[in-house]
């Protein structure tokens, strides 16, 4: 049997081999000619992705009839690892598309976007939904023992078979025929909330033409909204932006109280305007369609859905944990309200604290006790210096080398490649993106063009990364400097980057839950500010100055500042999130009511909102993480305690402490269940004090 197949693949072969081969004017539907294979930017057209889609949809069609046919009897061989290698063109194109429309995007991107949405829920639906197939994944379930099967092909067969179940493979008809309609009405409504986002976040803009309304504002600031009015064709004026590197700075430094709140009303109002872009009415639809779908599954409610995947499993948990972090935050945060109300009284300020004075006032108090500002830290950050600086971690903790190259497609000029390598053989490819722009969505993000895996000859195929910030940009005088925040953003991402570059897995599928993913990258977040790291990378961007001790001390003192408010305002969302999520009924909501509510319930105080207002959420809404948003801080039970292993042997480049963290975290992806990971690294389970004393709040 075998042999003739062989014999036939080869004449194919052959035959194929002695024709001239046509290439298309589709650069989907060939080999990336390219260094490394990166996608081709420069000849990508938007015109050839939807018949690249259309084309990769056919494909996995065809590669799902070829598994379902199949006559012989279901195994892992021919059902499960068939799956996983079906659909290679649509995976490759949903990944440039989904990079590029979230990164670089414009008016025909969003609109394939839109096009695209139930096209492709209706496709997953086809997969998941159909039923022989879903009889041979549960006979190769039901037989597991029968096959000899690697660790990591037990977990993708368990996760496969939960994943049809969870997608509705075991319903009724009648019940799927329900199911598809409300998977493509959902996915319609999640490109529709975040097309409106970013609709309102570009149309707003705080104009300022007279010199005396920049008060306070530093010189760095000043130049950067002169740049960013240049850039709008307002030359001569100063533009304050909704992006955070634009608006944040205007919140800590503006004298001009009511240009303040003007400013941060934009930015929390976005998609509660009542106009074309408002968001409401579609989360309270998606709301309400995320609990019926949910009740069609068997939950009570989507969080009991979704978390049923994670580490933390139930909803209680999740609230219970939250509720310990948030009643040690509260009183901090109520602290840190009462003596900024203290600083406004003893200027002869008549008025009560908002939420638009925050971040000025912080900055006041912090400068009063500590000395110390971002603008006086900024210079040491300039942005090459600090990459400069996560490169060096890389280096001590894994052995990578990072060389920069410019042979390489980008898909836009702001984006820097580079070559990640170690002792000299390719691990991957990296790309990082930073500044803001109209085509970038809001945030900071990590990606993949290519992911870690090996094909079905067990060959190596290797990573091509990408890091997204929106990055304090350049002006036409200085370079990128950044603040500390946005260093550690950098270092964050970076840390997401490296668990894509260090990956050592077998097949494609399989990804960490949200309550773990973020420990890769927290973890990074450690390092920036370790005197032993600074020392190395913050450099002063003129005069090439090691950045003194006594600033190194205070950003260290100051480091525990303000983390009432931090902790506040980002369990406020995840708060939000869960209890949009824990509704047990199909309800139309009133969002502003429902928002006010849960707020109310935790007592959140009226001098903070929270993060994420519901109207761009787009975590929750668009983004994957719904009732998932909590995952940030639960992982960062794990990232201080992780990095306590680091610390209690003396060197924070323990290489064997890498080693292990590499071995049991990093490389595994989710081939594995995260509570082993974790334990198999640490050797215990993680308790909440580090946690609490790393946040100052202990
Ligand atoms: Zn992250």
């Amino acid at each position: 049997m075998k042999k003739t197949l062989i014999f036939t693949l080869l004449s194919v072969l052959v035959i194929t081999g002695c024709k001239t081969e046509k290439k298309s004017d589709n650069p989907f539907f060939n080999k990336f000619d390219t260094p490394f294979e990166v996608p081709p930017f420069e000849l990508i057209k938007a015109t050839h992705f939807m018949p690249a889609y259309l084309k990769g949809i056919e494909e996995e069609r065809n590669d799902i009839k070829a598994i379902i046919n199949n006559p012989q009897p279901p195994t892992f061989e021919n059902t499960i690892k068939a799956l996983e290698y079906s659909g290679e063109l649509l995976t490759t194109v949903s990944r440039v598309f989904g990079s590029l429309n979230s990164a670089n995007t414009n008016d025909t991107l969003q609109k394939i976007n839109r096009e695209l949405s139930p096209i492709l829920s209706k496709h997953r639906d086809d997969i998941s939904l159909n039923d022989t197939l879903f009889q041979k994944v549960k006979s190769v379930f039901e037989n597991k023992d029968k096959f000899r099967l690697t660790e990591e092909e037990k977990k993708i067969l368990d996760d496969t078979y939960k994943d049809f179940v969870r997608s509705g493979a075991a319903l009724s008809p009648g019940d799927k025929e329900k199911l598809r309609k409300i998977n493509e009405e959902l996915s319609i409504l999640s490109v529709k909330f975040g097309q409106n986002l970013l609709a309102e976040t570009n149309g707003f803009n705080l104009v300022i033409d007279k010199k005396e309304d920049l008060s306070g504002l530093p010189e760095s600031v000043i130049s950067q909204a002169a740049t960013v009015a240049k850039s709008l064709k307002m030359e001569g004026k100063w533009v304050f932006t909704l992006q955070v590197p634009s608006m944040t700075p205007f919140l800590q430094y503006s004298d001009r109280r009511d240009l303040r709140e003007k400013l941060f009303t934009g930015y929390f109002m976005k998609g509660d305007n009542d106009n074309e872009y408002d968001n409401k009415a579609i989360i309270a639809r998606i709301a309400k369609l995320r609990v019926e779908r949910s009740h069609l599954l068997g939950y009570e409610s989507y969080a009991d859905f979704v978390l049923e995947r994670t580490m933390a499993k139930t909803p209680e948990k999740v609230f219970s944990f939250l509720a310990q972090v948030w009643n040690a935050a509260t009183p901090v945060a109520k602290a840190e309200a009462a003596a900024q109300q203290e600083m406004i009284n003893k200027e002869g300020g008549k008025f009560k604290l908002a939420p638009w004075d925050w971040w000025y006032y912080t900055e006041k108090i912090k400068k009063e006790r500590y000395n110390l500002d971002d603008e006086v830290t900024r210079p040491y950050f300039k942005i090459d210096n600090v990459m400069e600086g996560m490169f060096f971690v890389a280096k001590q903790l894994y052995n990578l080398d990072f060389t920069k190259r410019t042979d390489i497609p980008k898909y836009h000029p702001d984006v820097n490649t580079f070559e990640v390598t170690r002792d000299g053989k390719h691990v991957g490819i990296l790309m990082i993106d930073n500044y803001p722009r109209l085509s970038k969505r809001g945030g900071a993000w990590c990606g993949a063009f290519r992911g870690q895996s090996r094909d079905v000859n067990g060959k190596r195929i290797y990573p091509i990364v990408t890091m997204v910030t929106n990055s304090t940009p350049p002006t036409a005088d200085k370079p990128s400097l950044l603040t500390s925040e946005e260093a550690s953003t950098l270092f964050h991402e970076f840390g997401h980057a490296l668990a894509g570059l260090l990956s050592d897995k077998t097949y494609p599928g399989g990804s960490l839950p949200r309550d773990f993913v973020e420990l890769p990258s927290q973890i990074m977040e450690h390092w920036v500010l370790e005197p032993e790291v600074l020392k190395v990378y913050a450099k002063h961007y003129q005069t090439g100055e090691i950045i003194p001790e006594a600033i190194v001390e205070k950003l260290e003192k100051s480091g525990k500042f303000n983390t009432g408010f931090q902790t506040v305002e980002y369990l406020a969302a995840a708060l939000l999130d869960m209890e949009y999520h824990s509704i047990k009924e199909p309800v139309d909501l009133d969002i502003r009511k429902f928002e006010k509510e849960a707020m109310d319930k935790y007592g959140l105080i009226p001098e903070i909102k929270p993060r994420y207002r519901s109207t761009y959420f787009n975590h929750i809404w668009a983004g994957g993480y719904s009732a998932g948003y909590y995952g940030y801080i639960w992982c960062e039970i794990l990232d201080a305690d992780a990095f306590q292993a680091f610390k209690e042997t003396g060197n924070i480049f323990n290489k064997e402490v890498a080693a292990k963290f590499e071995k049991e975290i990093l490389s595994r992806g989710g081939t594995r269940d995260p509570l082993e990971m974790y334990i198999a690294f640490r050797g215990k389970e993680p308790g909440i004090d580090a946690l609490l004393i790393n946040r100052g709040l202990k």
